[in-house]
């Protein structure tokens, strides 16, 4: 049985070129690119040019640029690193790395607040306004949702913040190789990028920082990346993330066409064959990512058709990976507003743009007798259909 992956908002395979780019920082070239021989120097070169490949990708300064153990710890980094200095506004879909190192600053409504997003997912901008009107020392706006593919609006966002002189943080990890994705236009804050989820290897992610951006260092000591984020580099993870981003920003058009046309065979395979579906989010496909499809199957216990395709070679996920295993209501799905009962009937299944016809049109075969075969048993059981 050929597997077929379906879940690339989880994470993305590692592209051949980028493990090519790495495997020399995982044997000959050890370096510590703080030290000042040969051996660091050589390190310390390949890091900074993997900094100007991240750099073009956000049309960032290189230097602007922190580096870190991925995108969890760059969102912890750009929350906690303004702890003291006001009050963080918050969408109430930021992934939970976002909401979470809110929550450790203490109760909601003190020193953060989330703030409620639309039935399609999107931040309620007169409500953000509102609490922008009290002041705040932040605003985390994710740029595009990783369970639903909902895009914010972000210039929308920006704009008011900069009314108020609030800096904002994007979480952007789900942009790169599904939608252009720039910080040229953030006039104060900071923005994270994870290198697993667009080809790179795991372990590694990018915090830029505006340059006159305010934000306490966390992990402090030898005084790596201009001393705001202290460790010795992960070295072929730097590379690796490079060497992504690189070949992101080259195939960025015919990628995100790529996805959108997968996305629309698929579907269209899945009426063919007279799957019943709902989907979350935006209906407009100008406000949501290409590739991702937050799918309901009435019915169906979401958990239930996890297991089943993955047991016919298909995988996909629930809600946000970090949080399936426990059959829990997605906390995206419940800010969007749906019930319990539905949101414990969706599943999430996430493009990359790399599928043929073929594969297409076998998982949604398999989706389809999975349904079926779920539809017989629960007749055997005299269960409601
Ligand atoms: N933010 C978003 C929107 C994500 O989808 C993820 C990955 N699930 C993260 C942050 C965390 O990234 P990492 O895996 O690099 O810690």
């Amino acid at each position: 049985l050929t597997r077929i992956y379906l879940d690339h908002n989880a994470t993305t395979p590692v592209r051949p070129e980028v493990v090519q780019a790495m495997l020399p920082f995982l044997t000959g070239g050890f370096g510590n690119p703080s030290s000042p021989h040969a051996e660091g120097r050589v390190a310390r070169r390949a890091v900074e040019e993997a900094r100007e490949q991240v750099a073009l990708l956000l049309e960032a300064e290189p230097r602007d640029l922190v580096f870190t153990s991925g995108a969890t710890e760059a969102n912890a980094q750009a929350i906690l690193g303004r702890m003291g200095e006001g009050r963080i506004l918050l969408s109430a879909v930021e992934h939970p790395s976002v909401l979470d190192a809110a929550a450790a600053l203490g109760p909601e409504g003190g020193s953060w607040r989330r703030i409620p997003v639309d039935g399609h997912g999107r931040i309620r901008m007169d409500l953000l306004e509102e609490a922008l009107g009290e002041g705040a020392a932040l605003v985390a706006v994710m740029a595009a949702n990783n369970e639903v593919g909902t895009l914010q609006p972000l210039g929308e966002v920006l704009r008011l913040a900069q009314e108020r002189r609030v800096p904002v943080h994007v979480d952007a990890v789900q942009m790169p190789g599904k939608h252009t994705f720039s910080v040229a236009g953030i006039p104060s804050g900071s923005a994270s990028l994870s290198g697993h989820k667009f080809g790179g290897p795991k372990g590694v992610g990018v915090l830029w920082v505006h340059p006159e951006h305010r934000l306490r260092p966390w992990l402090r000591g030898g005084g790596q990346e201009r001393g705001r984020r202290a460790g010795t580099e992960n070295v072929a993870g730097i590379v690796g993330m490079g060497e992504a981003a690189r070949l992101c920003r080259l195939e960025a058009k015919q990628r995100q066409a790529a996805l959108a046309r997968a996305e629309l065979r698929f579907l269209e395979a899945l009426r063919r064959r007279g799957v019943g579906v709902q989907r979350h989010g935006d209906p407009d496909p100008a406000g949501r990512l290409p590739g991702t499809l937050s799918l309901r199957f009435p019915g169906h216990r979401g958990q239930d058709l996890l297991i089943a395709l993955d047991l016919a070679g298909v995988a996909i996920s629930l809600g946000s990976a970090c949080s399936s295993g426990a059959a829990e209501p997605s906390r995206v799905l419940a800010a969007m507003g749906l019930p319990t009962t539905e949101n414990l009937e969706s599943v999430r299944i996430s493009l990359g743009g790399g599928e043929t016809v073929d594969e297409l049109e076998e998982a949604a075969a398999r989706i389809s007798r999975c349904l079926v075969v779920k539809r017989s048993s629960d007749k055997d059981l005299g269960a409601p259909s």
